[in-house]
């Protein structure tokens, strides 16, 4: 009998990172309840925090140079949401 091991996906972290930074005018969905907000609506949530430069560094191999990454709180269910933004 034989067995074959196949080795699963590369997880697609870096790219999905890299398609989030492509992506900054289309709406930010809310990964715990899916509400989507445009600029306006995301403009005007609380503010969690900011992730910048060398922060970002840490955790991807490539990163585009002036880009950021916001941490807002959804007004719906209170879950955090990240959203890429150039500088
Ligand atoms: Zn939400």
């Amino acid at each position: 009998m034989c067995f074959f091991v196949t080795e699963s996906p590369v997880p697609a972290t870096r790219r999905s990172a890299l398609r989030a930074a492509a992506g900054t005018e289309r709406p930010v969905r809310c990964g715990g309840c899916g509400r989507a907000y445009e600029l306006p609506g995301w403009l005007a949530l609380t503010l969690v925090g900011t992730l910048t430069g060398d922060a970002i560094a840490a955790h991807v191999v490539k990163w585009p140079h002036g880009v950021r990454i916001e941490v807002r709180r959804c007004a719906r269910c209170a879950g955090s949401i990240a959203r890429t933004v150039e500088s």
